[in-house]
């Protein structure tokens, strides 16, 4: 894969660091079921800061979107929370990058790629999911300052995060079509409260927020009064691609088990790698993988090369890595037996890992209207 046109000797040589340092330095602990996300989520960023990992999401640097897509490859093989957490770290500062003044950039964003703060990007709401219109916070102009009321869910990184880049409404709190806003707020505002954590299939980070009269200053506004859904959705065009590279990263762990068990593992008096049956499934696992990983990098290089949104392309990978990485990881689960289903067992944690990878950065559903919008508007 790597020998493609779409890397050059830098990314090579990314990827070559990355084998060793995800083998010798996550630790599969991580993901253990009694693990504390948040202090898991601490641990994994203060890891990837050590690595360096975290400049790959710095203001300005050169390094791309294919450098990010082939950190969370590497990291999602060996753990989901850690490859979460390396993405929220992006997901929440990019539109900081993208939209915030220059002030915010310096204040923020140095600390972000050193790993002394944890960024987190907080849009969804319980009544705002796939439909970012229903979204209900509030942000109301008062002086030299917006207050924030509201609430937010299933946010990543809530209660280890620094600061948040969090969407709401300044146009009128009841207007069909919303005037979406983006601002930065502090986790040590006094009227932003972590409501909860909530436990998942597999361990993250994850939380509900709440605004009470919460004050942000006018400047930690990220662009203009209604550029919100803008900047949200362009921060979701870059990363919706890194979502599929985690889905490749955690089939090619799920192959790379199954692989190793369909050789060891005999029945009948022969290894399972014998039986055609096998032959045929390990085939579709491979093809599917390789098929998922040129939409990414397709997206992933256009993305750094072109000079344009590439919102099909973005959405086109997040849908077939995510759906196909399901699937292998379901055949590899198959192919091991029973011993697939039991907690410990490699392709047991890759089976609730993968889940949640069709569901956020928007459903698969979501993806799939977003794809045929595209064409549809390319066709006007
Ligand atoms: C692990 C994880 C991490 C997350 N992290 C964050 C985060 O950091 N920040 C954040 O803001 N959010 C986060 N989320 C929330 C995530 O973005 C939402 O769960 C997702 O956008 C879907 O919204 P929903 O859960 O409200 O589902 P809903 O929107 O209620 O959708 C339910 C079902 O209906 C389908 N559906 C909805 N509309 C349509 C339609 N028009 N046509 C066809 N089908 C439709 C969906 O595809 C889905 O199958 C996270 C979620 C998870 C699981």
């Amino acid at each position: 894969m790597l020998t493609l046109p779409f890397f050059d000797d830098d990314h090579r040589r990314l990827a070559e660091r990355l084998r060793s340092f995800c083998t010798d330095t996550i630790d599969p602990g991580f993901d253990d079921d009694e693990v504390d996300p948040l202090a898991a989520g601490r641990e994994a960023i203060r890891v990837c800061a050590a690595e360096g990992l975290l400049a790959h999401l710095a203001p300005g640097s050169r390094r791309g979107l294919r450098e990010i897509c082939l950190i969370r490859e590497a990291l999602a093989a060996r753990s989901g929370l850690v490859d979460a957490v390396f993405a929220v770290q992006g997901l929440g500062s990019y539109p900081i990058r993208l939209a915030g003044s220059a002030a915010l950039q310096e204040r923020y964003l140095p600390s972000v790629a050193s790993g002394e703060t944890i960024a987190a990007f907080a849009v969804t709401e319980r009544e705002a999911g796939s439909d970012l219109r229903g979204i209900r916070t509030t942000a109301r102009a008062a002086g030299d300052a917006y207050v924030l009321d509201g609430s937010k869910t299933l946010i990543s990184n809530a209660g280890i995060a620094d600061h948040y880049t969090v969407l709401a409404r300044t146009g009128p709190p009841d207007a069909a079509t919303p005037r979406l806003s983006a601002f930065v707020v502090d986790a040590d505002n006094p009227g932003l409260r972590v409501a909860g954590q909530i436990p998942l299939l597999a361990p993250h980070p994850i939380g509900d927020l709440e605004f009470n009269g919460c004050r942000v200053p006018a400047d930690h506004r990220l662009g203009a009064e209604g550029d919100g859904l803008k900047i949200a959705l362009t921060t979701l065009d870059r990363f919706r691609p890194s979502v599929g590279a985690a889905a490749c990263g955690l089939a090619a762990r799920a192959l790379e088990e199954a692989l190793t068990h369909v050789t060891r593992r005999s029945q009948f008096s022969e290894p399972l790698a014998s039986f055609q049956a096998t032959k045929l499934a390990l085939a579709d696992m491979q093809t599917e993988l390789d098929a998922a990983r040129l939409l990414v990098f397709r997206a992933a290089w256009l993305a750094d090369t072109v000079d344009r949104r590439t919102t099909r392309e973005a959405s086109t990978a997040k849908l077939f890595a995510t759906e196909a990485a399901q699937r292998i990881v379901d055949r590899a689960v198959q192919l091991h037996g029973g011993r697939g289903v039991v907690r410990g067992v490699v392709v047991e944690r890759l089976y609730r890992e993968v889940r949640a990878l069709r569901l956020y950065e928007g459903t698969s559903e979501i993806q799939r209207l977003i794809i045929a919008d595209q064409m549809l508007k390319a066709k006007d």
